[in-house]
């Protein structure tokens, strides 16, 4: 995450006036001097100090405001796995790219609430591919993309974040906030898998800075259940986690 600098005195509109202040202590006994033996006249005084004043002021805004607003700003990115063409697990009517879209939905709700830029991979029920998801990230300070595991053996259960091993405390923090919605398990190394260890090998998502949400197994009827009961309880128990995250504390 990054921090947009609030320090006032980075904007030299604030500090050139008193950078002007401090030649004043050189200017204005000049300025005396020149008026008490009447090289200039005396009610030009007031006009020149306080016109270079105005030009260091204006001279700060025209020249260095430009350059911070290069600084990029922050945004987070949610993404939903799979897309409209790939419906990605499957269990009965219940299709990973539509639930993890709603899920997308509901994160991203809680996000604008709070006053974040918000980044998507569509809107509504719209979930574009990951080619797309991929590009969208770029330049997130927080990219996050959601699924759900499947697995032959339908007692298989558990949430998980796979991330790079640098984002490891954020993605237990945000399997921990899944699992407690759902009353479900923890995964890997308490709720974490580092990339390297994924079953799905190495992830074009996470390769590119993200973190994917694992919700649990479609296949799983009791953890299916959860998901579709309480999936807003969820994504506000993830929104959560991400803003406490962009906020650094
Ligand atoms: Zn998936």
């Amino acid at each position: 995450m990054k921090f947009i600098e609030q320090n006032a005195w980075q904007y030299l509109s604030v500090k050139l006036p008193a950078v002007g202040a401090f030649l004043l202590l050189v200017i204005i006994p000049l300025l005396q001097w020149l008026v008490d033996f009447e090289i200039i006249p005396k009610e030009y005084h007031g006009y020149i100090t306080g016109g270079v004043m105005v030009f260091l002021s204006w001279l700060g805004k025209k020249i260095y405001q430009p350059k911070l607003h290069q600084v990029p700003l922050g945004f987070v990115a949610v993404t939903a796995g799979h897309s409209n063409s790939d419906p990605g697990a499957v269990n009965g009517k219940f299709k990973e790219a539509e639930l993890v879209t709603k899920f997308r939905n509901a994160v991203e709700l809680y996000l604008l609430r709070a006053g974040l830029t918000v980044k998507t991979d569509g809107q509504g029920t719209i979930n574009l591919p990951l080619t797309n998801a991929i590009h969208i990230i770029r330049g997130s300070s927080t990219a996050i993309e959601f699924h759900m595991n499947a697995a032959s053996n339908k007692q298989a259960n558990g949430i998980e974040t796979i991330s790079l091993p640098k984002d490891k405390k954020l993605a237990k923090a945000l399997s921990k906030a899944v699992a407690e919605a759902f009353g479900s398990r923890l995964r890997g190394d308490e709720g974490w898998i580092d990339q390297s260890q994924s079953a799905h090998g190495k992830l074009g998502f996470v390769s590119n800075g993200g973190l994917i949400v694992e919700l649990g197994f479609i296949s799983n009827e009791a953890e299916l259940s959860a998901f579709n009961e309480k999936y807003w309880l969820a994504a506000k128990a993830v929104a959560e986690v991400i803003i406490k995250h962009e906020k650094g504390v």
